[in-house]
């Protein structure tokens, strides 16, 4: 199977293990890097996330794939002692270091940490107001099955936002992006980890993941209305919306 960028997808079994493994190599140091290979504008993406989402006092929020849990802290202060957010991760690595982190900040009382696979959400139908998946659908096996777990379990007027990177909006900036994420990203992988492998994995999984309409056709596909999406820093991230009414 190929993509929009013509790269070629790998097998089902081999994508599962492969993120598994990168994650456990870059846990410990997941925010330095992204700070890093961000720039920092990571935070001004999830920001304009955190404002898309309408999260209000008192409701309970999925923050999917939420991995050291950056959607996960500005959410508990937005649901109050009330509400309650959920960060849900495959990865054991990366959920300990979201909790060490958010427990360090003193936030506790609201937020429940839990293994999950976004494939088979553990949720009953129609229990959360919003979920969040910020770049942890490109780390999905079938992406389709999970964004329909993902609307099982909203609330009827529930909405979904996933963050991820996405199609540049013009050539010179692809160009520019593809010499960034081939060359620099695997060199400072494996300057500050030692480990080159998982950021060629990462600029890989940016090419094969669906462009902007296709991921919006997706969403559609699976039952989401009035969906849109925003595309951010040329289009380098788009912030997907959907509602399940
Ligand atoms: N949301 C966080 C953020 O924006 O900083 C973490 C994103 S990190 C790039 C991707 C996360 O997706 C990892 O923590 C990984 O373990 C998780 N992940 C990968 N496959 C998953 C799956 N099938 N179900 C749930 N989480 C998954």
């Amino acid at each position: 199977k190929t993509t929009h960028f013509g790269y070629k997808t790998v097998a089902t079994s081999d994508k599962v293990n492969h993120v598994a493994d990168v994650f456990h190599s870059v846990a410990a140091k997941y925010d330095l890097m992204n700070d890093l290979l961000s720039f920092g504008i990571h935070r001004l993406w999830k920001r304009v996330t955190i404002a898309s989402s309408g999260a209000r006092k008192g409701q309970t929020i999925l923050d999917l794939a939420g991995g050291t849990g950056d959607l996960t802290a500005k959410f508990s202060q937005l649901v109050g002692e009330t509400g309650k957010v959920i960060l849900g991760d495959i990865n054991d690595s990366m959920l300990k270091v979201g909790r060490d982190k958010l427990r360090d900040r003193g936030l506790v009382s609201n937020i429940e940490y839990v293994q999950m696979n976004a494939e088979a959400l553990p949720f009953p139908d129609n229990s959360i107001d919003v979920i969040t998946i910020a770049f942890g659908l490109r780390n999905v096996t079938d992406q389709s099955k999970a964004l329909a777990s993902m609307f099982r379990v909203l609330k009827p007027g529930g909405r979904l936002l996933i963050l991820e990177f996405s199609k540049p909006e013009h050539e010179v900036l692809t160009k520019l992006y593809d010499m960034y994420s081939f060359n620099i990203l695997p060199q400072v992988g494996k300057a500050v980890l030692n480990d080159s492998e998982s950021y060629k994995y990462l600029a890989e999984s940016i090419r094969m993941h669906p462009d902007q309409d296709t991921l919006e056709a997706m969403m559609k596909e699976v039952g989401f209305e009035q969906t849109s999406y925003q595309n951010m820093t040329g289009g380098i991230v788009a912030l997907h919306r959907g509602f399940k009414f």
